[in-house]
């Protein structure tokens, strides 16, 4: 394989979470890893930082807006420089517009919203939901480059795996047909839950809203943030921004606490790449109960205060 060529991404200045996972990703597979940011040299050289062989900066300001207009022209000048044989993008607004801009430019195929990719006989094979997260694709590629955009924390950035590669710059850009007329954050309190080294999350199991109350606590004890099942937010019981799953957040933490919540296929698509999964819920047989680490096979309403409790003694 001649290499792979991750398309970074930043926030305000600094490399966003999806550029370290992407070079996690890319690293895997293994070949030489080539990342391009649209900025400056000065935030290229933060993706050798993060374990990237060479770095490009796309210099050029028509990027700034994020437009896949802007982009094709800079990535396949990029692809010219380095040769490379896949494509690696984040499945975020960027990615989700550029991975078929650029298929379509390219004459190719994107995979999109991948969760794991390997080679196969040096070709890239690329697994992603399907069927509503009721079943896992494996998709190949006949031409080249292979295009995959990847869900957020499907992967781990490189640790301490700073590289030594050099950093260039290209100006190419095309015009955007769009015009970005304003952006705005989402607002959250506390830590992210995509963030969080906790997550406790509740299922439809809690039987009402007011149960999340102990759940808020539980996780604020532990430090960690508090998530949701779908069937949870459906009901109104939590916001959905908080949901976790194929529709919701992914989240990958040290410790997963699952409170009342079966594991359906689209929940554990959220957070099946957690460290340590506990399960609390009444029934042995229930999905969650089998893929936990740990489980508590009792009625919620027992468990969650004494483990508040317990947990207060430690403190
Ligand atoms: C296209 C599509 C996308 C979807 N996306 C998502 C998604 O992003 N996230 C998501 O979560 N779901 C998603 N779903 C819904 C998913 O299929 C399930 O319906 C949902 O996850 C079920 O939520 P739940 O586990 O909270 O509820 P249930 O399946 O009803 O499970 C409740 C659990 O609580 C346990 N329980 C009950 N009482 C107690 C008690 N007192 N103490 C302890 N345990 C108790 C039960 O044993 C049971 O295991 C999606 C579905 C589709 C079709």
């Amino acid at each position: 394989m001649a290499g792979i060529l991750v398309i970074a991404e930043a926030v305000d200045g600094a490399l966003a979470p999806i550029s370290g996972e992407l070079i996690g990703a890319a690293k895997k597979l293994g070949g030489t890893v080539t990342a391009l940011v649209a900025g400056n040299e000065a935030l290229a050289q933060q993706l050798i930082s993060a374990g990237a062989d060479n770095a490009i900066a796309a210099t050029n300001s028509a990027l700034a807006d994020g437009t896949a207009d802007a982009y094709v022209p800079a990535v396949q000048a990029a692809l010219a420089q380095t040769g490379a044989d896949v494509v690696l993008l984040g499945q975020t607004s960027l990615g989700r517009d550029l991975g078929p801009a650029l298929a379509f430019k390219l004459g190719t195929a994107v995979a999109m919203d991948c969760v794991e990719l390997k080679l196969d006989g040096g070709k890239l094979r690329a697994t992603r939901s399907a069927y509503g997260g009721n079943a896992r694709a494996e998709v190949g590629f006949r031409n080249s480059p292979a295009i995959a955009t990847v869900k957020a924390k499907s992967f781990d950035a490189p640790e301490g795996a700073a590289g030594s590669g050099s950093v260039s710059s290209i100006d190419a850009a095309g015009t955007p047909r769009v015009r970005v007329t304003g952006t705005s954050k989402a607002e959250t309190t506390g830590i992210r839950i995509e963030d969080a080294p906790v997550v406790v999350s509740g299922g439809r199991g809690l039987g009402d809203a007011d149960a999340f109350k102990q759940l808020e606590a539980l996780a604020d004890l532990l430090k960690g943030a508090t998530g949701a099942s779908r069937a949870a937010c459906d009901l109104g019981w939590y916001p959905p921004s908080q949901q976790v799953g194929l529709t919701g957040k992914t989240v990958s933490p040290n410790l997963y606490i699952a409170v009342a919540i079966s594991g359906a296929s689209q929940h554990m698509a959220g957070m099946a790449g957690s460290k340590n999964i506990v399960a609390i819920n009444k029934d042995a047989d229930a999905n969650m109960v089998k893929v936990s680490k740990f489980a508590i096979i009792e009625d919620y309403k027992k468990i969650v205060p004494a483990l508040i409790e317990e947990i207060k003694k430690l403190a």
